[in-house]
């Protein structure tokens, strides 16, 4: 395959997502080793616990590198990872062959490699900050006059999610069991949820930890956030209904969330910042912040049938999300709640201003009443068995690319109760 650019000694085919410009960390093992700390590199992974068994990176501590987390790697420190960020960056110059020889020893075939989730994730949060998909449910649900709520645009609104079934990209899910209420019907049901759907969304990994009382300011927000990675908010919108009133989302959602394995750092994530939306009625002092705080990362979600080819139903982009990580940080912190490495923060259902932007079922068929077409002839107003939902993002701007690769996940019937 040709390169996309010579910047490295590996190869890296064209569009591919880990350009040297991203080297995203990530925890895999293979036939040779186990779970252990990786770089992405085109279709490879440079193996960091290889690297300093050969005598490299002998500043790091090996059980940090030989480690089925990467937790202990951004505990020590942004100073650090990004240290360890720029040596690699060098070593992997085309122009600079000193770990060439080593190739065979360093580079493991992503495809053969397993990946596996790369965070302990003590504790996750998920927001609800598109302006577009927070206007869609209330006004599917509520008052399409009025459809966000009095607080909407004065606070980052969010809600303590379940860290215990975060689960890594290509891990198969059975449809969630539960109780729900028809409309017209007196009593609740009980069985496998029929209204499945996913949420895209993008989410946060903490990289430093504060202590109880500590608040993080929307300008040292980013100090704290190590990297992102693409992440599905798996929803039974029937189950939701039925219980969410008037504490919120629980078993609705805390059946699976999947993330992606790659963690891309949010330096690499530089030359795609961008502005976001104008933000009205001017928000209380510290919500307000300088600079650009968005991100234009391309999104898109694709349905795949059984034994189907892959149909594309949500193209949106990150951009457009109204609260930012920063003022999601400061928020969360006001009130002195304190944070661990590892800790997770979800940006809530990502949807654009147009209809193929909406990042959900629910407001891309409008509650079931406009399904989508799929290759098969058959069509889809939320989430069948067998279908594997594939979710991918990346930004590119000015010939760089900087990629999440997927998350995939798929729907299986559910588990006899
Ligand atoms: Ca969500």
């Amino acid at each position: 395959m040709p390169q996309s650019s010579p910047l490295s000694w590996v190869n890296v085919p064209v569009n591919s997502d880990f350009t040297w410009h991203n080297l995203p960390f990530g925890i895999f093992s293979d036939a040779k080793a186990g779970p252990r700390v990786g770089v992405a590199i085109g279709e490879d992974i440079l193996d960091l616990a290889a690297l300093r068994q050969l005598g490299f990176l002998m500043h790091l501590p090996p059980e940090v590198l030989e480690n089925a987390v990467l937790n202990d790697l951004i505990a020590l420190g942004k100073s650090t990872t990004l240290a360890l960020r720029h040596t690699l960056q060098d070593w992997l110059r085309a122009d600079k062959p000193t770990l060439q020889p080593y190739a065979p020893q360093i580079l493991v075939s992503q495809k053969e490699a397993q990946l596996h989730l790369p965070l302990k994730i003590g504790d996750y949060t998920d927001f609800y900050s598109s302006l577009e998909h927070a206007t869609n449910v209330g006004a599917m649900f509520r008052d399409p006059k009025n459809a966000l709520l009095p607080n909407w645009r004065h606070l980052p609104v969010g809600y303590h999610g379940r860290a215990s079934s975060i689960i890594v990209s290509g891990t198969p899910i059975h449809r969630p069991l539960g109780q729900t209420k028809a409309d017209e019907a007196e009593m609740p049901d009980f069985g496998p949820s029929r209204l499945l759907d996913f949420e895209l969304e993008m989410a946060f990994v903490v990289g430093k930890s504060t202590t109880l009382g500590q608040r993080i300011s929307t300008a040292e927000a980013e100090d704290y956030i190590f990297g992102l990675v693409l992440f599905n908010d798996w929803s039974a919108r029937d189950i939701q209904k039925w219980e969410y009133v008037p504490l919120g989302p629980f078993l609705g959602k805390s059946f699976a969330s999947s993330l992606s394995p790659w963690v891309v750092m949010l330096e690499a994530l530089e030359p795609f910042r961008s502005p976001g939306p104008v933000q009205e009625p001017a928000v209380l002092p510290y919500l307000r912040f300088d600079g650009l705080k968005n991100y234009d990362i391309q999104l898109e979600v694709a349905i795949q049938a059984q034994h189907q080819s892959p149909q594309v139903v949500c193209q949106s982009n990150f951009k457009y999300m109204y609260w930012n990580m920063c003022q999601q940080l400061a928020h969360h912190s006001v009130n002195g709640c304190n944070f661990n490495v590892g800790d997770l923060c979800a940006s809530g259902t990502i949807s654009g201003p147009q209809a193929h932007q909406y990042g959900s079922m629910l407001e891309l068929t409008w509650r079931g009443t406009k399904p989508i077409p799929m290759p098969d002839g058959t069509e889809r107003r939320f989430i069948q068995d067998y279908d594997t939902v594939i979710m991918k993002g990346f930004a590119e701007k000015d010939g760089l690319r900087v990629g999440f690769g997927e998350v995939r996940g798929q729907i299986l019937p559910s588990q006899p109760a």
